[in-house]
């Protein structure tokens, strides 16, 4: 089967957050898909992955999720109202048994489950809902399509909330059935999501349906993957915290990989690789000017950038000391290393001194708490959280200055081409 022309689109949650956005979305597709072939991935609508993520909180202590749960599936039955005139739809039902389903799977939850599975089991509905209802309402704008089961496609080992793709099965189930369905009319699935061999739900990593984007890209060999996001295109700032953003045109591989390393939250760090691997190129487009031009990221190279800001927010930084009056050894190094590599803890930037050792990580406070336990026998531990870790790429003088200004900064580090400092 010819696999050519096919283009794959990523709607976040942003671009499903209400009806009018959903429309919008068709209007996309019906102006910009073109005759391609079309694979479409969905996020969850608006903030309900956070709202779930709520949810299985008070699940997990026990605690009443009743109101909590009314007003997530009310937002979504308000949406299908605005949709479908007909309130016999089918729609409906089948969002009423997912939210059925979800209820169950809430109930079910006890604080004896571990807690990142039931995470991947119960978080995962957030995009089940918004595929359901992206395939009924295209469907009712004569957009022939079908729904397909992400979980059944992207193959995962059961590293919960981070599932790790089994490749080569992954491809071989997406090519088996994908281009041909995508012969028929459009193709719908659901962005984050993937399954086990046992038929468990995993999730890629919160904001993954990028990823799960570029997956099915690269198993179909698609001529470009597209995100439409609500800004117009890859920025070299967060324009929340920027009012004076430049917008690259074009840029490559590489360097919007080190972003997402860094932090930016433009794509998430996964996607690039299986794009660059088939020089499939990304465009980011904004779903709010559709005939914009957006940013291409592919296969190129420039000598000169313009300098990217980079925020992480709720950074912590944790200090090692040795107990005894000696250094910090390569044997400390590695019994450090072990346990944050036990726990899941990921460095966003290390310094080493004579007598300590800092990290800064992203803030979570449990993951934190099992550090301590597990090396305060051994080390002199102490941290600092609420912090901020600002990054510049390709930084000149103006652009430190502008970031240092009026900062108390607790850690400095500088590369040829990349200055951090974390800072409160
Ligand atoms: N809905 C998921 C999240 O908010 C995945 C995504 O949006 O990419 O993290
Ligand atoms: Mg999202």
């Amino acid at each position: 089967m010819s696999t050519e022309r096919i283009k794959v689109y990523k709607f976040g949650g942003a671009s499903v957050k209400s009806a009018g956005s959903f429309r919008n979305l068709a209007h996309i597709i019906k102006t910009q898909g073109g005759e391609r072939q079309l694979l479409v991935v969905v996020s969850a609508m608006g903030k309900t992955t956070n709202a779930l993520e709520a949810l299985l909180h008070l699940a997990y202590q026990q605690q009443d999720f009743a109101a909590e749960f009314e007003q997530l599936k009310d937002y979504h039955l308000q949406v299908l109202h605005e949709l479908f005139a007909e309130q016999e739809h089918r729609a409906f039902e089948r969002l009423e048994q997912l939210f059925d389903l979800l209820h169950i799977q809430l109930r079910g939850i006890t604080p004896n489950d571990n807690y990142d599975k039931v995470y991947d089991q119960t978080v995962s509905f957030g995009e089940l809902f918004s595929s359901a209802i992206l395939h009924y309402f295209l469907e009712d704008q004569d957009l022939a399509n079908t729904l397909i089961d992400s979980r059944k496609y992207i193959q995962t080992d059961s590293n919960w909330r981070e599932g790790k793709v089994d490749w080569a099965w992954t491809e071989r189930l997406i090519r088996r059935d994908v281009p041909a369905l995508l012969q028929q009319g459009l193709v719908v699935t659901q962005g984050f999501l993937g399954g086990t061999n046992i038929g468990l739900t995993t999730t890629l990593g919160r904001e993954g349906s990028d990823f799960s984007a570029a997956i099915f890209a690269y198993c179909l060999g698609a001529t470009g993957m597209y995100i439409w996001k609500d800004v117009e295109g890859l920025l070299n700032a967060d324009p929340k915290h920027f009012s004076d953003t430049v917008r690259y045109p074009e840029i490559s591989y590489q360097e919007t990989i080190e972003m997402a390393y860094y932090g930016a939250s433009v794509i998430h760090p996964k996607t690039i690789k299986p794009l660059a691997t088939k020089k499939i190129p990304l465009y980011v487009k904004s779903f709010l000017n559709p005939e914009g031009e957006g940013t291409r990221i592919c296969d190129c190279r420039f000598e000169v950038i313009a300098p990217a800001y980079i925020i992480k927010e709720n950074q912590c930084l944790v200090s090692f000391g040795v107990k005894d009056f000696t250094f910090i050894s390569e044997k400390n190094l590695g019994t450090i290393f072990n346990a944050l590599s036990e726990l899941r803890i990921k460095i966003n930037l290390m310094q080493n001194s004579a007598i300590s050792f800092s990290i800064c990580t992203d803030y979570n406070p449990e993951r934190l708490h099992r550090l301590i336990q597990t090396l305060q026998d051994q080390f002199v531990i102490h941290y600092n959280t609420d912090l901020r870790l600002y990054t510049i790429k390709n930084y000149d003088t103006a652009s430190i200055n502008r970031t240092m200004e009026g900062k108390e900064v607790l850690l400095e580090q500088r590369t040829r081409t990349t200055f951090q400092i974390v800072s409160r």
